[in-house]
């Protein structure tokens, strides 16, 4: 039977290891957190005592982490490198949103030792993760994509191959920024409408069936009362946190400047929720930005 190796079992993780365990892999879950192994214990993942431990005799190892350097130091820079303990042969899968060049740089240190690493963020949320139905966005060779696939099709329901090694975190920040843009102009347009008197509801229904729609009108509305189960009706608590949207639009710049694309919308995008967080929004889901254009300080 396949091993894998899980290591970060937090809101994404957690939920993501569980559902692999349900399809019968024998998973072995590894977090710095106390809390987060219970939970993956409570789930039927086999709990390790170490990454180490974990990763050592596993076919696939998938990490599910907060930022480049911790990607870095797990698997390259650490005190035991995983790269030292993992099998020749064995793939490793980075579904954590990371900036393009250390994927790369981790995936060419994995390729001298004969351990293949690929970039496969996600799409979806936590939601997404529970339910099993994220989207990854896979960088990797066509060879190591079709490896890494049925397993992602356990956890996901869109699989993407967006192109070589990097290619999934380049592809994974084009999206948050537009998502960010998107976002920024949906509140921007309801709180005009609104400050005129308009319905919100009735407006979003307007622009939904017009050239404005888009997702975060479909799916996501902003203003608290229209959509009965978005973020914005419970108090923006849940969904997707502005300090994660930040994070994306750091990485969104961060390839801008490399590849001298202009990006004065995402650029516009991230300044915006910037000044939100600096309100003391940043725990709040990124819907929230509504309440910047409606003048609402923190509290
Ligand atoms: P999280 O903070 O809930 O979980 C990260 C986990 O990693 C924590 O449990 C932490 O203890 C663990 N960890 C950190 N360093 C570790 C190490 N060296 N060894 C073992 N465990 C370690 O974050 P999350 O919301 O699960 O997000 C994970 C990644 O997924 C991030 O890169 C994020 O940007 C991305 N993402 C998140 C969402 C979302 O909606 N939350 C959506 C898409 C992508």
């Amino acid at each position: 039977m396949t091993t894998i190796a899980f290591i970060g079992l937090g809101n994404m993780g957690g939920p993501m290891a569980a559902n692999l365990s349900r399809a019968g892999f024998n998973v072995r879950a590894f977090d710095l957190s106390r809390d987060a192994l219970d939970a993956a214990r409570s789930h039927g993942c086999e709990v390790a005592a170490s990454a180490v431990d974990a990763a050592k005799d596993a076919d696939v190892i998938i990490s599910m982490l907060p930022a480049g350097q911790h990607v870095r130091g797990l698997f390259v820079d650490g005190e035991t490198p995983l790269f030292e303990v993992i099998k020749k042969g064995a793939l490793v899968i980075d579904s954590s949103t990371i900036d393009a060049d250390t994927a790369r740089s981790v995936a060419a240190v994995g390729a001298e030792k004969g351990i293949g690493f690929i970039d496969a963020p996600v799409s979806g949320g936590v939601g997404g993760a529970q339910a099993g139905t994220l989207t990854f966005i896979v960088g990797a060779s066509a060879e190591q994509y079709e490896q890494a696939r049925p397993l992602l099709e356990v956890m996901g329901k869109n699989i993407f191959h967006a192109g070589d090694h990097g290619a999934g975190q380049v592809a994974k920040a084009c999206n948050n920024m537009l998502l960010a843009i998107l976002m920024a102009g949906t509140c921007e347009a309801i709180n005009m409408g609104v400050k005129n008197g308009l319905d919100p509801a009735v407006l979003s229904d307007i622009m939904k069936q017009s050239s404005g729609g888009n997702w975060a009108l479909n799916v996501y509305n902003p203003y608290p009362g229209v959509m009965e189960n978005a973020p914005a009706s419970k108090g923006y608590q849940g969904g997707f946190l502005t300090d994660l949207m930040i994070k994306d639009l750091g990485l969104a710049m961060d390839i801008s400047q490399q590849s001298a694309a202009p990006v004065p919308m995402g650029s516009a995008a991230r300044a915006l929720f910037t000044l939100h967080k600096a309100e003391g929004h940043g725990r709040l889901d990124f819907s929230s930005l509504m309440t910047f254009y409606q003048g609402k300080k923190g509290q």
